[in-house]
């Protein structure tokens, strides 16, 4: 096994049992055989299963989401990252919202709720003749609850809200987190609809819905809502967007609503659904300059078994939950260290080649995967809601309603010590100050290796690496090292288009969606955001957030967490 510093430090923190008294009694490796174990209880030939699941995570090749690492086989037993519940337009389904989401955070898991079918601030409330205080009021009480669930949770709880444009609280709730601070537990979206699109598009202005009524309240011009967002998240990077039709016109399952996502938007699911992740590990996937394709293929096949037995095994929080779910069996297979798979083949990430392999990557793992489900299902049976999905139409049996979804991996990707997700390099050296004053450094090590072997002075090098930013970009880079400037991007060297282009050839491939951030930089204006938005919809993105360098206070994007 091969934890390293860094991983073994996370996973002390969080992941590994501990006594009464708080100590830690058990190891990275009893955690791993922990999990393989429950997961693989649903197994025949156990022995051999277990063998699998264990070896591939202790090779660094996969990971689950957090959740199930943390609770496999203790008590909690809850192993999803992803729940979306339904926030209904009364007071008592309100609050039994807040209580569930309640229950979901202290094991772990992240809740999505749209807003949008509460009546509007201001309406008359029959029962009591007070005024209806309206959706942004109400996510106060989620955030409130949320901030208190915090501190005895496996985790900090995150949610994502989601109003529809056509509310008639919209403007309100686009500027609801504008001071810093409010609403922290939240991350914010529009669900954008095509008839907004159509009127923006025809400058026109659209109705605004009182959803209790169905009636339209007022109208607003799309032009100047489009801009009042934009504007906003070049605040402060939110709101982000959600492409509601689009969304349900991609949805596997038919008759049915998804209003939607989870907290980082790559998981769109219908009310109560629930949906566990898992990522594979791509910088493990190349060998002398060439993806390891066979071995890819294997990964896929059981990493899709893995996430279907952890539908079977898990420990569901709530009944409604568990009946949803097991309907569609929705399972999220990822990828993270995209960007040292580049670098490992001497791509650069903002390439058309780059673009490239991230389809033919992406193409090949969802197909297997469809192909490891349906496999499943000639054993195991389709999930129940199959007569109603595409696949019915396409005649191919399915065990799982999706198989795919790109999660951003903020931890587990800490874990296996690689890149996050499919973002490129945030940078690739800074000084990390430690508790005791002390200056640490980070460098992305598979510069540090090629520095090492170009006979440079490393030292000094590193040393103007960090002053500028921990970008090659703009540094006076010895003769030797030329050749590295281009494979060895940040996040920053690049332009939003390149950031949608990759965002768009993955989402391409997937099933559900794709987390990715949209790194502007400071001195990008509102009409960029705007270019970005109408960009990221010509590509087909299923949602977009977008971030302006250095527009937060308190920036959420921990250069760590990206190395
Ligand atoms: N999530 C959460 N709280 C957190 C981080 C993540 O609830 O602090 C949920 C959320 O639904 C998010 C999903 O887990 O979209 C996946 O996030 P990530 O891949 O970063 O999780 P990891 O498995 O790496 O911890």
């Amino acid at each position: 096994m091969s934890f390293s510093e860094n991983a073994i430090t996370v996973l002390k923190s969080r992941y590994l049992k501990k006594n009464g008294l708080g100590e830690v009694i058990e190891t990275p490796d009893e955690m791993l055989q922990r999990v393989a174990k429950h997961i693989a209880q649903t197994e025949k030939d156990f022995d051999y299963w277990y063998e699998k699941f264990y070896e591939f995570m202790a090779s660094l090749k996969f990971l689950p989401n957090t959740p199930t690492l943390v609770n496999a086989g203790n008590p909690l037993g809850q192993l999803s990252a992803c729940f979306v519940l339904p926030v209904g337009d009364s007071m008592e389904e309100i609050f039994e919202a807040v209580k569930q989401t309640a229950i979901i955070h202290k094991t772990g898991g992240g809740t999505g709720f749209s807003f949008s079918r509460l009546r509007p601030k201001g309406e008359v409330v029959q029962s009591t003749k007070g005024v209806a205080s309206g959706p942004v009021s109400f996510m106060k009480v989620f955030d409130c609850a949320t901030e208190s669930v915090k501190q005895g949770g496996v985790r900090r709880g995150a949610n994502m809200g989601i109003l529809r444009v056509d509310h008639p609280d919209i403007m309100e709730f686009i500027h609801c987190k504008e001071k810093e601070g409010e609403i922290s537990n939240f991350n914010i979206s529009v669900a954008i609809t095509d008839d907004f699109l159509e009127k923006l598009a025809n400058d026109e202005e659209y109705d605004l819905i009182n959803p209790h009524t169905k009636k339209s309240v007022g109208k607003l011009k799309a032009s100047l809502v489009w801009d009042e967002v934009a504007t906003n998240a070049w605040k402060n990077g939110e709101p982000g967007l959600v492409f509601i039709d689009r969304i349900n016109r991609l949805h596997q399952i038919k008759g049915v609503e998804i209003e939607a996502t989870n907290p980082c938007g790559e998981q769109p699911l219908l009310p109560y659904e629930s949906c566990n992740l898992g990522s594979i590990n791509l910088s493990k996937f190349v060998k002398d300059g060439a993806v390891e394709w066979e071995d890819l293929k294997e990964t896929v096949h059981t990493a899709v078994r893995f996430l279907d037995n952890v539908i079977d095994v898990n420990n569901y929080p709530i009944d409604q939950i568990k009946n949803e779910t097991l309907k569609n069996r929705k399972i999220g297979l990822g990828i993270m260290g995209f960007a040292d798979m580049l670098v490992d083949l001497n791509v650069a990430y903002n390439s058309q080649e780059g673009i490239n392999i991230a389809s033919k990557l992406m193409d090949f793992i969802q197909s297997q995967s469809h192909i490891a489900s349906s496999d499943l299902a000639q054993k195991r049976g389709c999930f129940p809601a199959w007569e109603e999905s595409i696949y019915k139409d396409q005649n191919i049996l399915m065990r799982n309603a999706t198989t795919t979804t790109i999660a951003p991996t903020g931890t587990i990707s800490m874990i296996a010590d690689c890149a996050s997700g499919i973002e490129p390099y945030f940078t690739l050296a800074y000084h990390k100050q430690v508790l005791d004053g002390k200056k640490l450094k980070y460098v992305n090590e598979r510069l540090l290796d090629r520095l090492q072997s170009s006979g440079i002075n490393v030292e000094d090098f590193l040393e103007e690496l960090i002053a500028n930013g921990g970008r090659l970009k703009g540094l006076n880079v010895p003769k030797s090292l030329e050749d590295l400037n281009e494979v060895f991007v940040t996040s920053m060297d690049m332009d939003y288009t390149a950031h949608i282009d990759m965002q768009a050839a993955f989402q391409a491939y997937t099933d559900n969606a794709v987390s990715k951030t949209i790194n502007m930089p400071n001195s990008a204006s509102v009409d960029d955001v705007k270019q970005a938005y109408l960009y990221s919809i010509k590509k087909g993105l299923k949602g977009l957030t977008i971030y302006r360098d250095g527009s937060r206070n308190v920036q959420v994007l921990v250069s760590a967490s990206n190395k």
